[in-house]
């Protein structure tokens, strides 16, 4: 009898253990940006922005910390919500942001990058966005890389790669190999989502060649953070394979 109400407690701790790994840590910064926390050095902010034939649409972004200092990846969609942003984690997480590195050149990934700009904040892109983004007279990332670069936050790595066109023709990933997290952005979809979302930019012959490069390459990731929705495992990819597999 004994034995089996120790067995009925430690079910139940460890029940609680794993409902815990799921329950990550929320801040709210405004009725429009809130910030979900991974672990002590990443945190992803989900900010809110109307667009126009959406809706109402929630964007992921990345903060990762290292030692006071921080690299953004992925602005909210405009200046104001980034300035919000930013003081948020100078105010709270006592960081200075010394980097930024966008995704592709829609407006969820360098909406704010003018106020980034007039903080002469670094920023690092593909080459491709840079080019976009001045054809499409937006504000412009100071630097420009080809296929991959590397980056350091301190002592801490960060991997920036073009693996293809997909969502975008410019949508590369990023790799933090200290945290196993790759924030694949919006070429990567949600475990919920029924189709790939907006597609009036994306290059849909090499979206599943992209994603399976993604796939081969970033086997190991633990964490998966798409450009919008839920942030989960590597099965975020093997959905958006078969979502871009689709014909
Ligand atoms: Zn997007």
């Amino acid at each position: 009898m004994k034995k089996l109400l120790l067995l009925i407690i430690l079910e139940i701790c460890l029940v609680k253990l794993s409902f815990a790994q799921n329950q990550y840590q929320k801040f709210q910064v405004s009725e429009d940006i809130e910030i979900i926390k991974i672990n002590d050095n990443a945190y992803v902010h989900v900010s809110y922005a109307e667009v126009s034939g959406w809706g109402r649409v929630a964007s992921n972004g990345l903060i990762y910390l290292n030692n006071g200092e921080a690299a953004l990846f992925d602005t909210p969609m405009t200046d104001s919500l980034t300035k919000d942003l930013m003081d948020w984690i100078s105010s709270k997480l006592k960081a200075k942001v010394t980097l930024f590195v966008p995704n592709h050149w829609h407006r969820d990934c360098i909406g704010g990058l003018a106020y980034l700009n007039s903080l002469r904040i670094e920023s690092y892109a593909n080459e491709i966005t840079g080019e976009i983004a001045k054809s499409k007279n937006l504000p412009i990332p100071a630097h420009g890389f080809r296929d991959s670069l590397a980056l350091s936050l301190g002592d801490k790595k960060i991997f920036c790669e073009f693996l293809g066109a997909a969502h975008a023709l410019d949508n590369i990933v990023i790799w933090l190999p200290s945290e196993k997290i790759l924030f694949a952005g919006c070429m990567a979809k949600e475990v919920g989502s029924k189709n790939l979302g907006n597609t009036a930019d994306a290059d849909l012959t090499a979206y599943p060649e992209t994603i399976k490069k993604v796939l081969n390459k970033y086997r190991n990731a633990e964490i998966v953070i798409p450009g919008h929705g839920e942030f989960g495992g590597i099965e975020i990819l093997k959905h958006t394979l078969e979502l871009s597999s689709k014909k």
